[in-house]
């Protein structure tokens, strides 16, 4: 039950006056009975000594003793009894004189033995007699003991009247400490309540309202920390706005279209660019397949949510494509359902890039016949022998070298440009060492002389799981360079080495080495170090790029490592056949 604190604060108020109050008025009453009786015992002792005195000079007889006593009874407005020295009761002022005859022996009371003793005794007690409080004050006289007492229910009243004033009192004192107290209360609590308001104020992002300034005591300390509180909120808060909107502009300002999902999954966020990519539903607090309508994006939004890294990928929706980089908000361990998705249409380049594609294609297919032709024609020529005059003959020999070359170039582009279309790699198991033999045993056969030595170094049964045609064309692009750029006295060699899940093809060569700047593009297309010389040698610079895109296709990927003057190391790396099984 919610009771309010100045209620609270007034009953305790009101209870603890109630107690100082009782406790006072308890004391008081106990005083005025002792007071009372103090009075009447003092009145008894002055009656008896009187009485006793009036006895020594004329003491009544024993027939007269009744009516002395009712006389004095009268006079002192107490009872008086007249008492032998053997403790006979001569005369009572409350009996009749047959009662008087009746009642039994005085002699063993206690002020009646005090007196006897020593002139004076004093008790208070239930007289059977008169069956009720007495006090009794006894004095000696000669002929025996004059005993004067009186009901103790006068101190009763008395203290009864007492208590019903101070009754009176205390509920006139209650009622005004209820009003002190709940007036004292209210102005203790309506501080604390104007400080709840404010509060709630703020809660609700309002700042304006400060706090009023109190008396200097613990809740204007209070007030000013809140009024504190109030200000520097207010500051976050405008910076906060500020960031929002910054960020906001920069969103809309992205031709990119930008998506954040919340802790539940579903979009919280998103840009106008994103807006206009995915035109007909709202994306508000939908989940993004509702909205891009993905199994790719699904699964890269699963990835991210898993993985601390950002995650990249393409997604085909009909006609258009998008590269997709994904990231999730929080870095902490466990999964997170806030992530920022940025969408890149790619429809454009995509389709320029398979134009292109298109286009060397057919211009390197169309190529290849009239090549073809005019290397034949070379040929024949070359072959009518000593009846060519010798300027003819060379000629002839230029024309049919430039015309391999072309068809080498030519069918170079249809390979590169087959692999960037439609090469889809059949794996099986590759015997590396058995391929490298093979790769090696062509290259000399078909370098005859100039071969440089070569050497093999295969592990024992190391098989890759890849395209074997795939595999060896690498091999041979790798030894073809590596042969070319090796000079006289020279050695390359063949090294293969594997592990549960990766196998490494290495070919070495102690040619020339290729520039440190140079080696991030060799696997370029066209990409040429020393165009002349190349050009001199037959070489378009599509070996390496042809290396490049097998290996990738077959889940394997390329570096190389050289060092001028010294040589260079080509690795191809490439699911290891056990491995790519399980
Ligand atoms: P190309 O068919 O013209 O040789 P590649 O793609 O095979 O083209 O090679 C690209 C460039 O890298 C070439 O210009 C070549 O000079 C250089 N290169 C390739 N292999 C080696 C090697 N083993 N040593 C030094 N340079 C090399």
């Amino acid at each position: 039950m919610r009771i309010a604190l100045h209620l609270r604060l007034a009953a305790t108020y009101v209870a603890v006056s109630a107690l100082a109050l009782g406790i006072g008025g308890g004391l008081v009453e106990h005083r005025v009975a002792d007071q009372v009786r103090d009075q009447i015992a003092q009145r008894l002792r002055q009656q008896a000594r009187f009485l006793a005195s009036e006895l020594e000079h004329s003491a009544p007889d024993a027939a007269d003793a009744d009516a002395w006593a009712d006389a004095r009874g009268a006079l002192a407005g107490a009872r008086v009894t007249l008492i032998a020295e053997d403790g006979r009761v001569l005369g009572d002022s409350s009996l009749s004189p047959q009662e008087v005859r009746a009642i039994e022996n005085h002699g063993t009371r206690p002020e009646v033995v005090q007196a006897r003793a020593s002139g004076f005794g004093e008790s208070m007690r239930f007289s059977s007699t008169l069956g009720q409080d007495l006090l009794y004050v006894a004095a000696r006289y000669p002929g025996g003991v004059v005993r004067v007492s009186m009901p103790l229910d006068r101190v009763t009243r008395a203290v009864t009247a007492v208590r019903g004033t101070l009754a009176a009192a205390l509920v006139l004192a209650l009622a005004a400490s209820l009003v002190i107290a709940y007036l004292t209360a209210r102005l203790v609590t309506r501080p604390v309540e104007e400080l709840t308001a404010t509060a709630r104020q703020m809660a609700q992002g309002r700042f304006e309202r400060k706090l009023s300034r109190h008396a200097n005591d613990e809740l204007r300390d209070l007030a000013e920390a809140m009024n504190q509180l109030a200000t520097d909120l207010d500051a976050h808060m405008t910076s906060l706005r500020d960031e929002g909107a910054r960020l906001r502009a920069v969103l809309d300002g992205m031709a990119e279209g930008v998506m954040v999902t919340d802790h539940d999954g579903r979009i919280a966020l998103w840009n106008d660019a994103f807006g206009r990519l995915f035109q007909g539903i709202s994306p508000a607090g939908r989940l993004p397949i509702e909205v891009v309508r993905s199994a790719a994006l699904q699964d890269a939004l699963a990835e991210a949510a898993r993985e601390p890294a950002p995650v990249a990928r393409e997604v085909t929706l009909g006609e258009r494509t998008f590269i997709v980089r994904l990231a999730r908000i929080q870095r902490e361990v466990g999964p997170s359902e806030r992530i920022v998705a940025v969408f890149n249409e790619v429809t454009e380049l995509r389709r320029a890039e398979r134009m292109r594609r298109d286009f060397v294609a057919n211009a390197s297919h169309e190529l290849r016949t009239p090549i073809a032709t005019v290397r034949a024609a070379a040929e024949t020529l070359l072959g009518a022998g000593d009846a060519l005059p010798p300027e003819l003959r060379r000629f002839a020999d230029m024309i049919h070298r430039q015309s391999e070359r072309m068809g080498r170039l030519v069918d170079d582009m249809l390979r590169l440009s087959e692999l960037e279309s439609s090469y889809r790699p059949s794996p099986q198991s590759v015997d590396l060492a058995q391929l490298a033999d093979q790769v090696v045993a062509a290259a000399r056969a078909r370098l005859g002389e100039r071969a440089p030595r070569l050497e093999l170094a295969i592990e024992n049964g190391v098989r890759a799981w890849a395209d074997p045609a795939a595999v060896e064309q690498i091999l041979t692009n790798l030894v073809d360079n590596a042969c070319k750029h090796t000079p006289e006295g020279g050695q390359v060699s063949v090294r293969a080495r594997g592990d549960a899940t990766r196998v490494v093809l290495e070919v070495a060569d102690t040619g020339p080495g290729i520039a440190r700047e140079h080696l991030p593009r060799v696997f370029e297309r066209f990409y040429r170090i020393d165009p002349g010389r190349a050009r001199e040698q037959g070489g378009a610079g599509l070996g390496l790029a042809i290396v490049k895109h097998l290996t990738v296709a077959n889940r394997g990927e390329v570096a190389v490592d050289s060092q001028i003057g010294k040589g260079s190391v080509f690795l191809v790396r490439l699911p290891a056949a056990k491995a790519a099984r399980r």
